[in-house]
């Protein structure tokens, strides 16, 4: 799926109603159940400017269940390691 034919798709945030809806790199995490690694992503997602809810494309949505389901079954193999999480309690 092109991001030409989801601005055409989302005229108004779902959310909100607002048609300010821009499009810019962010940075999506993705956790998965059962195991504290996380996956790092950066995609082009479609941004509501007024709520900030963020509208990813079908593409990308389908990487995300992808790669929750590597991290589930440890398949990390693919995965460039890019840092340490340490947790405070
Ligand atoms: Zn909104």
């Amino acid at each position: 799926m092109n991001y030409e034919k989801i601005v055409e798709s989302i005229l108004n945030c779902v959310d909100c109603g607002s048609d300010k809806l821009i499009f810019k790199d962010v940075s999506r995490i993705i956790s998965c159940n059962g195991t504290s690694d996380v996956v790092v992503l950066r995609v082009k997602a479609e941004v509501c400017l007024n709520c900030g809810q963020t509208y990813f494309s079908s593409e990308d949505s389908i990487q995300f269940t992808e790669i929750r389901r590597q991290l589930k079954s440890n398949l990390t193999e693919n995965f460039k390691k890019a840092g340490v999480v340490y947790e405070v309690s």
